[in-house]
C-alpha cells in the first residue's frame, strides 16, 4: 500500500510513523520549504501525544517534558485560593516535533510540497503540489491543520466558527523573574479567573529543550474577549498594516495592542501573571474557533487532527486528539485491508471522539468568557482527551 500524508506537523508525523511502521509505504508533504520553527508554544504533553515517543521511539519522558504536581489558582492580590495535588507534564511543540521528526526517514519527509488538488478514483488517488509534482496513492491522509485546504474542498459548507476571544501566549525564561514569581509557577499549573477572562501558567523546555530548572520557559496563556468585526480586525492587524486571519505570529503584534496587553495586565492580573507578561518580547496570538464536521471519510480520503475538528485549547487536548485519530487509523487499516472500508469503520469513533472534545471544551470556554461560573478546583476542568483527566 501506498500512502500520502499531507502535512507534516504533529498530525501528520503520527500517522505518517505509525503506518510506516506496519510495512506500508508512506511519504509526508510538507507545504513548509524548511523545517517547522517554533509554533503553539507550550503543550499540555497527554498521553496520546506521548504514546509514540514513548511506545515506539524508547525517548523518556523525563527528558522531553516537565512533570508538575499542583494545580493552583490565585486571586487578584495573588494569594493562592486553591492549591490540589494533581500531575500532568508539559512540553513544548518544538520539542514534540523535533522528537517525531527523528523517527522518520529524511526519504520520506518532503518539505515544500504544498497540496494544491487530488483526483480520488476508484483505484488510487492522485495528488498534485503546487511545485508541479505528483503523487499517485491507495490513501491520502489530510493533516493538514485548521486552515485545511482538503477540508475546504470536501465540506465547502464548513466554516470555522469564532469562539467570542482569542488567546494570547507568550514564554518567559526562568532566569528573567525573581524567586517569589520562580516559587509561584514552579511544580504546577497556575490559574487566574477574573470577569470573562482567564489566564494560566505552566513551565515548559527551554528553546534549546533544556528540562533543568532555571534553563525552562514560563508559558503564559491568557484568553481575551473581541467582538467580532471591528474589533477583533483592529487586533489582528498586524504591525505592518495585514489583516490577519487565525494568528498573529511572534513580532507581527501592532504596538498598540501590545501596550495595551501589558497596561491590562498591570491593572488587572495578580502581580506575577502581569510580572509575565510585562517581560514578554514578542507576545503573539490566536484566534480561538470551533470547527465541526460530519464526516471525516470520503472514499480513499480522510481528515485527521485539526484538519478534521478543531475544538478550543481548554482540555490542552488539539495534539492528543491528532496523534489519537492516527492510532486508531493504525489500527482500523490492521484489522481492515480494503482501504475505503477500514476508513468508514475508524471514522465512526474519530466523529464520536472530536464531537465529544469540541462540545466540552465550548462548554469551558463559555463558563470562563461569558457565563463566569467557573470555580477554583473544579474538576471539570482538569485537562484530558476523553473527558476531564483521562
Ligand atoms: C492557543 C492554543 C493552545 C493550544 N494548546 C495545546 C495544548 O496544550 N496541548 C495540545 O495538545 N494541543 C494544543 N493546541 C492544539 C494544537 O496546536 C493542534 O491541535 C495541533 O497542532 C494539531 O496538529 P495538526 O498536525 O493536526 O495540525 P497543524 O499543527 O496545524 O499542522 C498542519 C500542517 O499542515 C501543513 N499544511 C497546511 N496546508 C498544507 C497543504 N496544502 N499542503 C501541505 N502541507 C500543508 C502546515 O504547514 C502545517 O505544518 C493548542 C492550540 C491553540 C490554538
Amino acid at each position: 500500500m501506498q500512502v500520502a500524508v499531507v502535512g507534516g506537523s504533529l498530525g501528520g508525523l503520527t500517522a505518517g510513523l505509525l503506518l510506516r511502521d506496519m510495512g506500508i509505504s508512506v511519504d509526508i508533504y510538507e507545504r513548509s520549504p524548511v523545517e517547522l520553527a517554533q509554533r503553539g508554544a507550550g503543550i499540555g504533553f497527554l498521553p496520546e501525544s506521548q504514546r509514540y515517543l514513548v511506545e515506539r521511539a524508547g525517548v523518556s519522558l523525563d527528558k522531553i517534558s516537565i512533570a508538575t504536581s499542583h494545580i493552583r489558582y490565585l486571586n487578584r492580590n495573588a494569594q493562592m485560593v486553591y492549591d490540589g495535588l494533581h500531575q500532568y507534564r508539559f512540553s513544548s511543540w518544538t520539542t514534540i516535533y523535533r522528537e517525531l521528526l527523528a523517527c522518520v526517514e529524511p526519504a520520506i519527509y518532503h518539505l515544500d510540497h504544498e497540496m494544491i488538488d487530488w483526483i480520488d478514483d476508484a483505484d488510487c488517488v492522485n495528488v498534485r503540489f503546487a511545485n508541479g509534482t505528483t503523487r499517485q496513492a491507495d490513501l491520502l491522509i489530510c493533516a493538514d491543520g485548521v486552515g485545511s485546504t482538503a477540508r475546504a474542498r470536501l465540506l465547502p459548507n464548513v466554516q470555522p466558527q469564532y469562539a467570542g476571544y482569542v488567546c494570547w501566549r507568550g514564554m518567559v525564561p526562568e532566569q528573567a523573574v525573581d524567586a517569589k514569581t520562580r516559587s509561584v509557577f514552579d511544580d504546577a499549573i497556575t490559574y487566574y479567573v477574573y470577569a470573562n477572562s482567564h489566564a494560566l501558567v505552566y513551565p515548559i523546555p527551554g528553546p534549546d529543550g533544556s528540562v533543568k530548572k532555571g534553563e525552562r520557559l514560563f508559558n503564559l496563556v491568557w484568553y481575551r474577549n473581541y467582538l467580532e468585526g471591528s474589533d477583533l480586525d483592529d487586533l489582528m492587524t498586524d504591525n505592518t498594516g495585514q489583516l490577519r486571519e487565525i494568528s498573529l505570529p511572534p513580532g507581527s503584534v501592532s504596538e498598540r495592542h501590545a501596550a495595551e496587553l501589558r497596561t491590562v495586565a498591570a491593572a488587572r492580573l495578580p502581580e506575577p501573571m502581569a510580572d509575565l507578561v510585562s517581560k514578554l518580547e514578542q507576545p503573539f496570538l490566536q484566534v480561538i474557533y470551533d470547527i465541526d464536521i460530519p464526516r471525516m471519510a470520503f472514499g480513499r480520503v480522510c481528515l485527521v487532527g485539526d484538519a478534521a475538528f478543531v475544538a478550543r485549547p481548554h482540555a490542552a487536548a488539539g495534539t492528543a486528539k491528532a496523534a489519537a485519530d492516527g492510532w486508531a487509523l493504525a489500527q482500523a487499516l490492521s484489522e481492515e485491508k480494503d482501504v475505503v472500508a477500514a476508513l468508514k469503520q475508524w471514522e465512526a469513533g474519530q466523529l464520536s471522539l472530536g464531537r465529544q472534545l469540541l462540545e466540552r471544551t465550548r462548554s469551558i470556554g463559555r463558563r470562563s468568557q461569558v457565563d463566569c461560573n467557573w470555580v477554583a478546583g473544579d474538576p471539570e476542568l482538569i485537562l484530558g482527551l476523553h473527558g476531564p483527566g483521562v
